[in-house]
C-alpha cells in the first residue's frame, strides 16, 4: 500500500511545496515517516477565506436536489473507495482495518441521511390578515471553520464537511496534521461527486496559527471543533470575540453503571470491545466502571480476562484486535496516569506497560480500587485503560457518574425497567446507552453537555447547527 502525496486543497488547487514549512506524518505502528505535509502560511489562509466567501455565495443558492446529489454521490464514491480510504486511515492513525472500514460506513450512512434531510429544511408561515405575510426561514449560517482531530481520521472530517454542505454553507476544514490523507480522501469524494471547488477546502498548519487566523476573520460565521476541553475552551473564546456560532464536541470520561441485576456476560462482552476500540482513544469511550458491590468481583475478573486476551498488533494485520496508540504523547500519558494511580494504591490487574520499542503500542490495562484523587479518575485518559471501582447502591453510583464536569457519553447495565427510566433522567450526559454501547447513528444527535461541549453533530440537529433563523414580515 503506497501512501498518497500530501497537499492542501485551496480553491480546487492542490497546494504544496513553495518553501512552505512541513510536518512529518508518521505511521504509529512503526514510527516511520510516511510523508511530509505542507503547512499553511498566512497567504494560504487568506486565499482559503476569500474562496470560502465566494463558495458561500454560490452554495447558499443551491437547490436541495443539488446538495442531495453531491452527498449521495460522495457516499457512492466512498463505497467504491472503501479499501483505499480504510488503509490510509490505518497507516496514519494505527487503528485496525476493520475499524477504519466502519468509519467509511459511518460516513456513507451520514451522507445518505443528509441527502434526504436537505429536503426537510423547513420554515413556516405565520397566521396574518389578508395582505400581510410573515414567514420564518432557515438560512445557512455562512462559511464554517471546522477543526477535526486524529482519532477518527475519516469519520471526523465526514461530520465536519457533511453538515455545512447539507445546510448550504461553505467550509474550511483543518483536519489533524497527524491524519491528513484520510481527510483529503473524504473531501475528494465530495469534489468528484460534483461539489463546487469553492465550497469545501482543506488546510493544515500550526493549529494555533490556523485557528487564530480563521476565527479572527469576519468571513467565518461558525466554528465547529472536536478535540480536548482545554483547546475547546480556548477556541470558543476566540469565536466569541466575533459572536460566531459554535459547535463544540470536547472531551469525556464515560461512566458505566453496572448494577447487580445486569446481564454481566453481555455487559462484559460489549463493554470490553467498546473500551479498547481505537486503543481507547475515543471521546465516548467507557472509562469509569461504577460497579455494584455484589457483582464487583465477577465483573473485574471477567474484564481483566477478556482484556488480556486482546491481540495487539499492526492495524494492517487481520489478526490484530487492537492497534497502536496514535502518537507518542498517548503512551507517555498512559505511563504517567497508571503510575500515579498505583502510587495512590490502585490494583493493576493486567497491562500497565508498553509493548516493544517500535511504534506506540500499549497493553490493554485494567485497574481497580482506584482512589478518587488519582489523576485518571479526574482527567480524560484517552487510552486503553479501564477503571473499575465498587459502589454500594444506585444513589452512590449516580453521584459518581455525575461527579465530573464532563457529560458526553454514559452507559448503564440493569434489567430493572424503573431504574432504566431513572438513569435516563438523572445522568448528566449528552448520550446514554442502557444495556447497549450503540449510542450514535446518522439520524441521532451526537454531542455533550457541561465540559463536553454544546451543540450536536449528526441527525437533523447536525444540519440545524449550521442554520440561522430569520423572520420576514410583509405589511
Ligand atoms: P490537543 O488537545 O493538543 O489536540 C487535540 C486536537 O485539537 C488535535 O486535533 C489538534 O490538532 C487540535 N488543536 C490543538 N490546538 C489547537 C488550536 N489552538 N486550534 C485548533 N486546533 C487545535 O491534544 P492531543 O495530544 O492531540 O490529544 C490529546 C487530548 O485531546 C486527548 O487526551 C483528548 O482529551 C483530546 N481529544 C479529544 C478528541 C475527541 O474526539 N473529543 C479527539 C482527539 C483528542
Amino acid at each position: 500500500m503506497t501512501y498518497p502525496d500530501l497537499y492542501m486543497m485551496i480553491d480546487g488547487e492542490r497546494v504544496a511545496g513553495g518553501g512552505r514549512r512541513t510536518h512529518a506524518v508518521v505511521n504509529p505502528a512503526t514510527g516511520a515517516t510516511l510523508a511530509e505535509l505542507p503547512l499553511a502560511d498566512a497567504a494560504d489562509l487568506d486565499r482559503a477565506l476569500e474562496t470560502a466567501q465566494r463558495g458561500f455565495r454560490l452554495w447558499r443558492n443551491s437547490t436541495p436536489q443539488q446538495r442531495a446529489a453531491v452527498l449521495s454521490g460522495a457516499a457512492r464514491l466512498m463505497q467504491e473507495r472503501i479499501e483505499t480510504l480504510a488503509r490510509v486511515a490505518t497507516l496514519e492513525e494505527g487503528k485496525t482495518l476493520a475499524e477504519s472500514r466502519i468509519e467509511v460506513m459511518m460516513n456513507i450512512g451520514l451522507f445518505n441521511f443528509y441527502a434526504g434531510e436537505v429536503f426537510r429544511i423547513y420554515g413556516r408561515a405565520l397566521v396574518r390578515p389578508v395582505g400581510q405575510r410573515s414567514t420564518v426561514v432557515k438560512e445557512p449560517v455562512g462559511p464554517v471553520a471546522a477543526f477535526a482531530p486524529w482519532n477518527f481520521p475519516l469519520g471526523n472530517p465526514g461530520r465536519k464537511l457533511g453538515a455545512p454542505i447539507a445546510a448550504g454553507c461553505s467550509v474550511i476544514l483543518k483536519a489533524a496534521e497527524e491524519t491528513p490523507a484520510s481527510a483529503l480522501g473524504v473531501l475528494q469524494c465530495l469534489l468528484d461527486a460534483g461539489l463546487p471547488k469553492e465550497v469545501a477546502q482543506a488546510v493544515f498548519g500550526v493549529p494555533d496559527e490556523v485557528s487564530r487566523h480563521l476565527l479572527g476573520s469576519p468571513i467565518i460565521r461558525k466554528l465547529s471543533f472536536t478535540g480536548s476541553t482545554v483547546v475547546g475552551k480556548h477556541l470558543v473564546k476566540l469565536a466569541a470575540e466575533d459572536c460566531k456560532r459554535t459547535t463544540m464536541e470536547l472531551g469525556g470520561h464515560g461512566p458505566v453503571l453496572v448494577f447487580d441485576d445486569a446481564d454481566i456476560d453481555k455487559a462484559l462482552d460489549t463493554m470490553v470491545a467498546s473500551k479498547f476500540r481505537n486503543a481507547g482513544q475515543v471521546c465516548v469511550s467507557p472509562t469509569r466502571f461504577i460497579v455494584q458491590e455484589d457483582v464487583y468481583d465477577a465483573f473485574r475478573t471477567g474484564f481483566a480476562e477478556r482484556a488480556s486476551a486482546i491481540v495487539v498488533g499492526d492495524g494492517m494485520e487481520a489478526s490484530s484486535g487492537m492497534g497502536p496508540m496514535a502518537n507518542p504523547r498517548r503512551p507517555d500519558a498512559m505511563e504517567r496516569l497508571i503510575a500515579d494511580a498505583r502510587d495512590k494504591g490502585a490494583t493493576l490487574h493486567t497491562g500497565g506497560e508498553r509493548i516493544g520499542n517500535r511504534g506506540y503500542f500499549y497493553k490493554p490495562s485494567v485497574l481497580s480500587d482506584v482512589p478518587i484523587d488519582a489523576a485518571m479518575l479526574n482527567e480524560e485518559p484517552f487510552g486503553p485503560v479501564a477503571i473499575i471501582n465498587p459502589y454500594a447502591n444506585e444513589e452512590a453510583m449516580i453521584a459518581e457518574a455525575n461527579r465530573l464536569p464532563y457529560g458526553l457519553a454514559a452507559y448503564a447495565w440493569t434489567r430493572d425497567a424503573q431504574r432504566q427510566r431513572r438513569i435516563g433522567r438523572e445522568i448528566e450526559s449528552g448520550m446514554i446507552g442502557i444495556n447497549t454501547t450503540m449510542i450514535g447513528g446518522a439520524d441521532s444527535p451526537f454531542g455533550g453537555m457541561k465540559w463536553s461541549g454544546h451543540g450536536s453533530e449528526d441527525g437533523p440537529e447536525g444540519i440545524d447547527a449550521c442554520l440561522v433563523t430569520k423572520a420576514i414580515h410583509e405589511g
